[in-house]
């Protein structure tokens, strides 16, 4: 009779139970909360992302446009701006007048619609803000209009009431993207832009400081440079136009509306794709047209050997990463 070796599958099961950790990839504690029990007057230790607007063209009053606002200790970045995005930031008791860097995916009204608002109001007042960077496609022209087309209002404020030009109409960077890959630093952060595919020039965002990245897909078809763009983030916010079920709609409206969204935004599949290649911690579906069917995406993602976990995004939640 044969006896079993037991001892050597003992040792390797041993040696292994020491080795795994180290090689495990460490994954960052993330704290889930609503905006409104965050005190946004003190810094995060890391970085904290707040989705401020988590809808899509179709106007909700319970969804803002796109909107997402990245914290890395005292450096604050507004990434896009769409429709009510700037009262939600008031709603959520951010200091609006402290941010001073505006990033864009791209110039869709769904993203830029409130940038009026966030360019104007944030500055014109006595405490308002004295520095701006903009960054994204397009953003001279967006910086052109704006000041052109409130060129007297500015001047009276100005001349007149004696606000600062500083922030607005001075000391004002533009950073207009225009390569395949662009990369630059705001104060600690490293930040990496890549464009996607969409209806008009777009970009993705990554975020990266203190070993954990955070990024942002903007609106995008699938493209394969994604997928390792993305490649073990902490955070990947993705664009989930394509997930809703529409069953609002009748179903040959709600079939014909996702052939055309199709043109512009990303499969689910296609996402299943993506995030089971990236491995990201945690997935936040975003964008968010109808009724999302969460559980449905979930388990795509799950089959696809997605390990991570899997969010739907509301206005106010926020992921803070240590
Ligand atoms: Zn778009
Ligand atoms: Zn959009």
């Amino acid at each position: 009779m044969k006896r079993k070796n037991t001892v050597l599958p003992i040792m390797f099961l041993l040696i292994m139970a020491t080795v795994i950790p180290v090689f495990a990839q460490p994954s960052a504690e993330e704290i889930v909360a609503d905006a409104e029990s965050i005190d946004y007057s003190i810094a995060p230790e890391g970085f904290r992302v707040t989705i401020v607007g988590s809808g899509s063209p179709r106007l909700d009053l319970t969804r803002a446009g796109q909107s997402i606002y990245v914290e890395y200790k005292d450096t604050k970045i507004l990434v896009d701006c769409g429709q009510w995005s700037t009262r939600n930031i008031l709603q959520f008791g951010i200091n609006i007048e402290k941010i001073e860097n505006m990033f864009f995916t791209h110039q869709h009204a769904d993203h830029n619609s409130d940038f009026w608002a966030f360019a104007i109001g944030a500055w014109g007042t006595p405490t308002g803000r004295q520095k701006l960077y903009m960054a994204g496609p397009s953003v001279q022209k967006l910086y052109d209009t704006t000041v052109n087309f409130f060129k007297e209002d500015l001047e009276y404020r100005t001349e007149i009431v004696g606000l600062h030009p500083e922030g607005l109409l001075s000391n004002v960077t533009l950073n207009d993207f225009t390569k395949d890959v662009e990369t630059f630093q705001v104060d600690g952060v490293k930040v990496t832009a890549i464009p996607v595919p969409h209806t008009i020039t777009t970009y993705a965002f990554k975020f990266e400081a203190g070993g954990h990245s955070v990024v942002i897909s903007g609106d995008m078809k699938y493209i394969d440079t994604f997928a390792p763009f993305s490649k073990g983030a902490d955070l990947l916010i993705m664009d989930g136009a394509l997930t809703g079920a529409f069953s609002d709609l009748p179903p040959e409206a709600a079939a014909s509306i996702k052939a055309g969204l199709s043109q512009s935004h990303i499969f689910n599949e296609d996402i299943a794709r993506i995030v089971s290649d990236a491995q990201p911690s945690t997935t936040v579906i975003t964008h968010i047209l109808a009724d999302t069917d969460y559980e449905g995406s979930k388990a795509l993602y799950q089959k696809a050997g997605y390990a991570g976990k899997v969010v739907e995004a509301y206005d106010g939640i926020v992921f803070t990463l240590k």
